[in-house]
């Protein structure tokens, strides 16, 4: 097909958290590089302001009237079933008066597999539309799989027998029945009800996912064969374009210390931006990590203990055992973190986000998953990349000890090291000239260019 004229604009719809903002601006980023305008749609709940890094992009919000504290009384799912309601017209008003300023210069509307009201819009408006998906692509393919297992009873709520929660699922191996992304934010039914939104494809004319081949080619495969449109995997999209994307602000003095620490001997404790410890579980976790006689820094994000601001109602031991060997932030550049020789391991909650960026770093992590896509993406570092010690069950001092040291000193550690730094290479490659995720950028950029 003939290829349009460079210049033609892309409408971006973001959803309003960190873990999705920052893949969407990334994504954004690329298609600009590669010649496209861009709007960015997003809602006034968690506004990103946009850095120096946006200057050329148009931003527009989508008008909604969900109060902020919407987002703490409903939980995550709650809340998207809401926007994704809030949204369906306004966005069709917001879009239409795009094109009335752009002409007939709109190639597509990208939305975020979770903003799925977006579709509607640009159906009404005769656009092509694309999902993207910020999540793996084995999450995806679990999300889809959800009403099956549940109707055939291989998967059940997470209350009932615990005994089973610890078989594989079958075609899913190495997936346990509670590594499937079960949310706890949310009854079953909401939880499977966004699931179901968010892998029906409606109209969409094909996928974009912020995943590579190396990482997970049979879910890929599936995903392919499951969607019959095409599938792009470009990622991970936080090496094919740097973007400063943080809603927080980061507090850069955390490199200095870094910079004070020896190769390889601190380990980076943080658990992203939804993931919420009770007081009993971080008093335990500086427990253990000082009695691994291991460096850390660690990001205690305010809001994150629940029953305090951040970490004033924290017994006054708790100050006691940082000042030894930690270093706390409130929110840290992470990438740059992870990027610090210094950095030998990484105890994560495993967020899609966190965990490309750990592999892109060639660090070896620490698996605490929380809820959702995490436990999946938990199961693969350890199981299948190998290059994870998952902590099961209650977070106590001596599984936190035993944990950083088998990573951090023992030789089992080392062996997971060596193979993180094997994968960061394969990973790296797969974004430049040649590899599979650049194929893949250029095939989906040739069809929007042909929009
Ligand atoms: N992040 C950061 N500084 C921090 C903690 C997290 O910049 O102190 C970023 C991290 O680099 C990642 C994002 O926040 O890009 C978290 O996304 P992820 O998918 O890992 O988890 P979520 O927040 O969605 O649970």
């Amino acid at each position: 097909m003939e290829e349009k004229p460079a210049g033609r604009r892309v409408v971006l719809v973001a959803v309003p958290a960190q873990g999705h903002i920052s893949p969407i601006m990334q994504l954004a980023k690329t298609l600009h590089l590669k010649g496209f305008s861009i709007t960015i749609a997003q809602t006034k709940f968690n506004y990103f302001s946009p850095s120096d890094d946006f200057t050329d992009f148009q931003f527009v919000t989508i008008p909604e009237s969900l109060p902020e504290s919407d987002f703490e009384d409903l939980g995550p799912i709650e809340f998207l079933h809401k926007l994704n309601k809030e949204c369906q017209v306004s966005f069709k008003d917001c879009l239409g008066q795009l094109l009335l300023q752009q002409g007939n210069e709109i190639a597509c509307v990208v939305y975020d597999e979770f903003m799925y009201f977006a579709e509607a819009a640009a159906k009404e408006f005769k656009l092509p539309n694309v999902i993207f998906s910020t999540t793996s692509a084995t999450a995806f393919v679990c999300r889809s799989a959800f009403d099956k297992l549940y109707a055939n009873s291989i998967l059940t709520p997470l209350k009932e027998p615990k005994g089973q929660q610890n078989e594989l699922v079958p075609e899913f191996h190495p997936l346990r029945c509670k590594d499937f992304p079960v949310s706890h934010w949310a009854s079953l039914e909401s939880m499977m009800e966004l699931y179901r939104n968010t892998v029906d494809k409606r109209t969409a004319s094909s996928v974009i996912i912020n995943t590579a081949s190396c990482l997970e080619s049979s879910s890929l495969s599936r995903l392919q064969q499951q969607l019959q449109i095409p599938v792009y995997p470009i990622g991970p999209l936080h090496l094919v374009a740097s973007a400063s994307t943080s809603l927080l602000e980061e507090n850069k003095s955390c490199i200095e210390w870094l910079n004070k620490q020896k190769k390889n001997s601190v380990i980076f404790v943080s658990l992203g931006s939804l993931a919420l410890m009770e007081i009993n579980e971080v008093i335990e976790t500086a427990l253990g990590l000082d009695s691994s006689k291991q460096q850390f820094l660690w990001v205690i994000r305010p809001g994150s203990v629940r029953g305090s601001e951040w970490i004033e109602n924290l017994p006054k031991e708790f100050s006691k055992i940082i000042s030894g060997r930690g270093y706390i932030v409130k929110w840290a550049p992470q990438k740059e973190v992870l990027s610090h020789p210094a950095v030998g391991g990484f105890w994560s909650h495993c967020g899609w986000n966190s965990t490309l960026e750990s592999i892109g770093e060639g660090v070896p992590m620490i698996c605490k998953p929380f809820s959702s896509d995490q436990m999946v993406n938990a199961r693969y570092l350890e199981c299948v990349w190998k290059i994870g010690i998952q902590v099961e069950g209650d977070l106590d001092r001596g599984a936190v000890e035993r944990a950083v040291r088998r990573l951090m000193v023992e030789e089992e550690g080392e062996g997971m090291r060596k193979r993180a730094i094997s994968l960061k290479e394969q990973l790296r490659a797969s974004v430049i000239s040649g590899g599979s995720s650049h194929n893949s950028l250029e095939e989906f950029v040739h069809y929007m260019r042909t929009l």
